[in-house]
């Protein structure tokens, strides 16, 4: 390979902004570049996006978001609403018997005004598997660039912009990706924090996930 720090030739791919991972954080950034105007290219490690719910309470200062991004409603329309969200049930198993509850979510009538004072929008329960294609989808319709199954391998930074060196998991092909700027948006396990040394704080992502 290449080495793109002493390489003379021309990056394959430009762009503004590089975001690497397609998850709710890398999906939200290159919704918000494209809806602003900025030129931006998504990429991601595999050829689909979440296929495990995951991520799924989304809050009010999130929903705001979306509905500055014009997405309220539509996220609405397919999530669960706020009022069918109800308790967290502590259970011996989903239909085994039931230890306890507690009101949640501001459901309750004790907090249910407070909420609805708190904001113009409420709260909702949408897994990755509902918003994540809403947020691509929207971003490619304002313009930004998506390629699936390119996976991040390293990159080096100058004073102008990061070129990136990527793998594209279809043919195994490497190439490089000239941009002003680089998201690393790439999970519990991002290697861009890695290649860049950042330190975390606190236990990390439990084994198995
Ligand atoms: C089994 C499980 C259950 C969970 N349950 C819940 C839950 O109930 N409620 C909750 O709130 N949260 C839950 N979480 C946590 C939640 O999924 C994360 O907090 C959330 O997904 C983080 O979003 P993210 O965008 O930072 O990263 P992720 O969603 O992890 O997205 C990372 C993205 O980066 C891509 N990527 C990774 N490496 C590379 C690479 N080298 N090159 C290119 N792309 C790359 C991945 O393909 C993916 O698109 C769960 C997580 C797991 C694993």
């Amino acid at each position: 390979m290449t080495d793109p720090s002493t390489s003379t030739s021309p990056a394959a791919v430009t762009t503004d902004v590089l975001v690497v991972g397609s998850g709710p954080a890398g999906a939200s950034a290159v919704l918000f570049l494209a809806t602003y105007g900025t030129s931006a290219l998504l990429i991601t490690k595999y050829g689909r996006l979440s296929d495990t719910p995951r991520a799924h309470i989304t809050n009010q200062r999130t929903m705001e978001t979306l509905r500055d991004m014009g997405l309220e409603d539509r996220l609405m329309s397919e999530a669960t609403p706020w009022e069918y969200m109800g308790n967290t049930t502590f259970c011996t198993s989903l239909a085994g018997e039931e230890l306890g509850r507690i009101p949640s979510w501001g459901t309750d009538t004790v907090r249910h005004a407070d909420y609805e004072l708190q904001s113009p929008t409420t709260m909702l329960d949408a897994p990755q598997t509902i918003t994540e294609p809403l947020l691509v989808q929207a971003a490619q319709d304002r313009g930004a660039r998506v390629r699936f199954d390119t996976e991040y391998l390293s990159h080096v930074q100058d004073d102008e912009g990061v070129t990136t060196t990527v793998r594209d998991r279809l043919s195994g092909a490497e190439y490089t990706i000239r941009s002003k700027y680089l998201i690393g948006a790439d999970g519990a396990h991002s290697m861009v924090a890695a290649d860049l040394d950042l330190p975390f704080e606190g236990p990390g992502p439990s084994p198995g996930r």
